[in-house]
């Protein structure tokens, strides 16, 4: 993370300094500089391990006009990357709310509670602690119901079988179900590998303890965005309405994200109604056929 709090792609030189990069980071990364940087490197014969969203791989691929020998691409399986404005604005919101002291870290995927029950948590600049949960944090709740990912992330066509990287690794969503036996709640990654050249490095990575997946389809359901885009919320335009007047507030996520009302159900109900008396009707169905 950058001394604004929001990641940036970095390049590093050695295997100490990899930690700096670790842990999931729910928002859009600057990686402009990096893939420069990058390409650069590849370009001069340099064995370079590249890691990224689906779509920043398939960047640089663009950069590079294709994938030459000395590049390792490595994506994720990707939900979709929140608004860094939104972001920023939550840490604000946060601070506000802890008498002005400024966020000063901020973890997505803290396991203490567990790898399912994964929680975030900040640390403001006076050391002092706040943590939530993926169902109580109001950030991760927008994120994980659509509220705030880019637009373009819900139109990708880079994922899964699509994807331009070597590799892609994931969590195991439904490990529990499907590999109890394997599931100790530490933690499990999916590593799908898509090239002759993953495969080759994936082998030299002998501390992994692997076993296959013998139906990926067995995932679909807990980690839908291997196969598919995110569709967004029905009430991203009403968050974005509210966020340019108002800035984020925990309270509009709790508002939008609440299960509709009796008004909003009726509403909902009269909305759909004129369709539905239309197809009963002959002449209706007609002039829906035309
Ligand atoms: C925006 C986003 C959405 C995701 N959605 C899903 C999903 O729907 N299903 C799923 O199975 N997995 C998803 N993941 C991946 C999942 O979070 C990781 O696979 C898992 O947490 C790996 O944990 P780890 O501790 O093994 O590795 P980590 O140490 O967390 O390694 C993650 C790697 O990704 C890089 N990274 C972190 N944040 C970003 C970012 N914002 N942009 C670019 N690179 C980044 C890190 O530098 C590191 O190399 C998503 C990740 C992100 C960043």
């Amino acid at each position: 993370m950058n001394e604004r709090n929001l990641p940036e792609h970095i390049g590093v030189f050695d295997r100490q300094q990899i930690k700096d990069m670790q842990g999931s980071k729910y928002v859009q990364s600057y990686s402009a500089d990096a893939l420069f940087h990058a390409a650069d490197l590849v370009k001069k014969g340099i064995p370079v391990l590249f890691s990224g969203t689906p779509c920043q791989i398939a960047g640089l691929d663009a950069l590079l006009a294709g994938h030459p020998d000395n590049l390792i691409t490595v994506d994720f399986v990707c939900h979709g990357a929140p608004s860094p404005g939104v972001f920023s604005s939550y840490l604000t919101e946060l601070g506000k709310n802890h008498d002005g002291v400024p966020v000063k870290t901020f973890r997505f995927r803290d396991k203490r509670l567990g790898w399912k029950n994964f929680s975030t948590v900040a640390v403001f600049q006076d050391e002092q602690v706040e943590s939530g949960t993926q169902t109580t944090d109001p950030f991760m709740r927008g994120f994980l119901n659509n509220l705030y990912l880019r637009p373009s992330c819900h139109a990708c066509h880079v994922r899964g079988t699509n994807s331009a990287a070597d590799i892609t690794m994931g969590d195991l969503w439904g490990a529990q179900q499907v590999y109890p036996d394997k599931d100790d709640d530490r933690g499990l990654s999916l590593i799908l590998v898509h090239t002759e050249r993953g495969r080759r490095f994936l082998d030299e990575c002998e501390s992994l303890k692997l076993f296959p997946v013998d139906d990926l389809n067995l995932f679909k359901r807990f980690n839908p965005s291997i196969f598919e885009p995110a569709t967004a919320h029905p009430k991203r335009e009403k968050f974005f309405a509210i966020y340019h007047k108002r800035g984020f507030e925990s309270a509009t996520i709790a508002r939008l994200l609440a299960p509709p009302g009796r008004f909003e159900r009726a509403c909902n109900r009269i909305r759909h109604l004129p369709k539905a008396i239309l197809r009963r009707l002959p002449l209706g169905k007609r002039a829906e056929e035309q």
